[in-house]
């Protein structure tokens, strides 16, 4: 099999490389994403394997179709970035890699609570000029706080087990509560007005885009510390800015953000025109975004290589394929 990697950087190739060399297919690595503008680079393979931030709309799946491309593998879980209606109009199967190691994308969760709780970002901004002042610097115990998860799900539940280390009272949220998980759901409203710590674990879709607005900002107490490690559209980010400037959170770590596309995964420091909300966010020390890596992690990297691979052997093999996105 020959795949078109797209949107390639050096982590992807030493990650990928070798489990498609032990697979046996031939890969070309691409450093463009894979968009209408790009599909042509695709020629003369049999399957693309794209990203988070890659664009495959109806055009680009249909170019990619006329180039003879067969298969469009995802080595990710979201399949926000395909044209699933064009996908199947066009006989293309969409495979994606279900879960990678939730436990990295918890981890990182947990990084950015600690990092804008206890103001490490700043501690180390100042140790590297050896000012060790630490006036106003302090943060919270999280011990005895309520923490209060959306979206429990399997990355919901690696972050529940890291913030019950800590010794949190969990409280939750999910439009499709697990009875078996022994949590205390309660109403999003309820979450919002009971948590010290609110910590995002949904998927992105019609009913989630921008849950958190300036409406439910309102509804949160004063001084929360708000985790986004699932998609920056569930918050709204001009709300999120407006309510920072305005001294409602105590920290807010992201890894994720809405306007991401235009600027993840690149270094953008000398594009001109920044966009404008993100800029604001950025200029406040309460705000940590770490810029989507809360997979990057060598565990979850190898494991989307190995289901990518393994996807791709499923679909040579004409057998089933259980990670085909419907
Ligand atoms: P999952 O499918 O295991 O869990 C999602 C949970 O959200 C489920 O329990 C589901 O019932 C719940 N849910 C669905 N609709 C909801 C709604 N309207 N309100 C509240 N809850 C709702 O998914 P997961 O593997 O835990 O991943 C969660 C999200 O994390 C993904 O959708 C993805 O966007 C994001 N993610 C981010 C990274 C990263 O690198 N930052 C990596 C992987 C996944």
């Amino acid at each position: 099999m020959k795949i078109a990697f797209f949107d390639t950087k050096s982590y992807w190739k030493d990650s990928f490389g070798p489990v498609a060399e032990k697979y046996g297919y031939e890969v070309t690595f691409f450093n463009e994403r894979l968009t209408p503008a790009t599909a042509h680079l695709a020629a003369g393979h049999d399957a693309t394997c794209s990203f988070v931030n890659d664009e495959v709309p109806a055009e680009a799946v249909h170019k990619l179709k006329d180039l003879g491309i067969k298969v469009l593998l995802l080595r990710c879980a979201g399949f926000d970035s395909v044209d699933l209606a064009a996908a199947k109009e066009c006989g293309l199967p969409v495979l994606r890699v279900p879960a990678y190691s939730p436990e990295s994308v918890a981890e990182q969760g947990a990084a950015l609570l600690m990092a804008v709780n206890r103001k490490t970002h700043l501690a180390y901004e100042r140790s590297t000029k050896f000012n060790f002042d630490i006036n106003g610097l302090d943060g919270v115990a999280l011990v005895g706080r309520t923490a209060g998860v959306v979206g429990t799900g399997k990355i919901g539940q690696c972050m529940i087990n890291i913030l019950k280390g800590f010794g949190m009272n969990i409280i939750a949220y999910d439009a499709f509560p697990n009875p078996n998980l022994g949590l205390e759901y309660v109403t999003l409203d309820e979450l919002y007005a009971r948590s010290d710590v609110i910590s995002l674990h949904c998927p992105l879709m019609p009913a989630t885009r921008h849950m958190v607005n300036a409406e439910a900002i309102a509804k949160m107490k004063d001084g929360v510390i708000l985790v986004n490690v699932a998609r920056g559209g569930l918050v709204d980010s001009v709300a999120l800015a407006d309510a920072v400037e305005a001294g409602k959170f105590r920290g807010v770590g992201m890894d994720v953000c809405e306007v991401e596309h235009e600027y993840f995964f690149e270094d953008r420091s000398d594009k001109a025109d920044k966009d404008a909300t993100l800029a604001r966010l950025l200029a406040s020390d309460k705000v940590v975004i770490s810029g989507h890596l809360a997979f990057l992690t060598e565990e979850a990297l190898t494991s989307m290589a190995e289901v990518t691979c393994g996807n791709a052997k499923a679909f040579l093999a004409g057998a089933e394929l259980v990670n085909e996105v419907k």
